[in-house]
């Protein structure tokens, strides 16, 4: 089977935008080309992100089963469970979701602003629940599959972030064919790609989509490079070895993955999953004041700080050309005015 054989339901504008940032670039030194990929604007459903982008194919499988409602899990600020409430929506679904206290942030704020707000104002079934970080399978989730089917409905589930699911890693395949179909649109290669990797399927299925390219017709290697924000490191390298190994095998890669094919990066996941550190805080202001581009304090800030740290270093060296997957996130921005740096609390620029 091929990536073309699996049904897919069209929920983005069309390929994500991809565009260069030049004054990023020359603000690192001038030496590495940087250009993003925008999953953050690619629908406009609910705002759009990565989600969105996995969900073609689940929820293709989803009508092709007679499900009527979703049913995910995620944290207070999930922009998961914003965009699969958004899609419920579009598709005239009904829609569930779980979402735990995954972190304990004190903005008294947290619990009604952002994600949870776009949610609430698109009619979620939210049921929230105390259970703290974890990318697995949890009771509750089930437990919220088991009321629909005793309230007469057809639940389908959708596991935290879309990933740990059969088609989790589809989407991302896809966007690999569509960066390549972009490359040769604008006649450039991108020897480096970056992304945030938490629940893993955004990461892993890029690995799989890559691995049909002709490693001998590409100019130069090709590095995927996921920056860990989860914290949580080996639940995240687990799951998006497994992601990337099943998504492999059903869009049909002809050989096993290679262990340098799935590169997990620390040292940019801060204090905990949610907590922004200093260099999260820097590379969000250094985006948003040399490109205008936004990024979040939970996942983009800190696969930013990794891009940034990388080039700083030199393990990123100069001549590379890199793209940066902008997987989205920016909702969860009002939930953190209260830390410095991000709102009223201080970071604000002297004259
Ligand atoms: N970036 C944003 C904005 C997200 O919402 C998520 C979701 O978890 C990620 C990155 C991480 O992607 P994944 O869960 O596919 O690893």
């Amino acid at each position: 089977m091929t990536l073309a054989d699996h049904p897919r339901h069209p929920l983005l504008f069309g390929p994500s935008p991809v565009h260069p940032l030049p004054r990023l670039s020359e603000a690192l030194g001038g030496e590495v080309e940087i250009w993003a990929k925008r999953e953050d604007c690619n629908s406009g459903i609910a705002f759009g992100g990565n989600k969105v982008r996995k969900l073609e194919y689940l929820v293709a499988d989803a009508l092709a089963q007679g499900c009527d409602t979703l049913v995910s899990i995620g944290g207070i600020q999930s922009n998961h469970t914003r965009q699969v409430t958004g899609v419920a929506r579009h598709l005239g679904l009904g829609c569930v979701t779980v979402q735990e206290g995954w972190v304990d942030w004190p903005d008294m704020n947290y619990d009604t602003v952002g994600n949870i707000q776009l949610t609430r104002i698109m009619g979620g079934d939210i049921r929230i629940d105390p259970a703290g970080f974890d990318i697995g399978i949890r009771d509750s989730w089930k437990a919220a599959l088991t009321s629909v089917e005793e309230a007469g409905g057809t639940p389908y589930a959708i596991p935290a972030g879309a990933s740990d699911h059969p088609l989790g890693g589809l989407g991302f395949a896809n966007w690999a064919v569509e960066l390549a179909e972009q490359e040769a649109q604008h006649e450039v290669f991108f020897d480096h790609i970056i992304v945030c990797t938490v629940t893993g399927s955004s990461h892993a299925g890029m690995i799989a989509g890559f691995a049909l390219e002709d490693v001998d017709s590409l100019p130069r290697p090709r590095r995927v490079i996921g920056v860990d924000a989860s914290a949580t490191l080996d639940k995240t390298v687990d799951q998006v070895t497994r992601i990337a190994t099943q998504t492999a095998e059903r869009i049909g890669v002809a050989r096993p993955l290679r262990d340098d094919e799935i590169t997990v990066v620390v040292g940019y996941e801060g204090p905990a999953y949610g907590v922004p550190d200093a260099q999260t805080i820097e590379a969000i202001h250094l985006a948003a004041r040399t490109e205008g581009m936004l990024t979040d304090p939970v996942y983009e800030g800190k696969s930013l700080a990794g891009l940034i740290g990388m080039i700083r270093s030199g393990e990123i060296a100069p001549g590379s050309r890199v793209m940066y997957c902008h997987l989205g996130g920016q909702a969860a921005l009002p939930a953190y005015a209260g830390a410095p740096g991000l709102g009223r609390l201080g970071g604000d620029v002297e004259a």
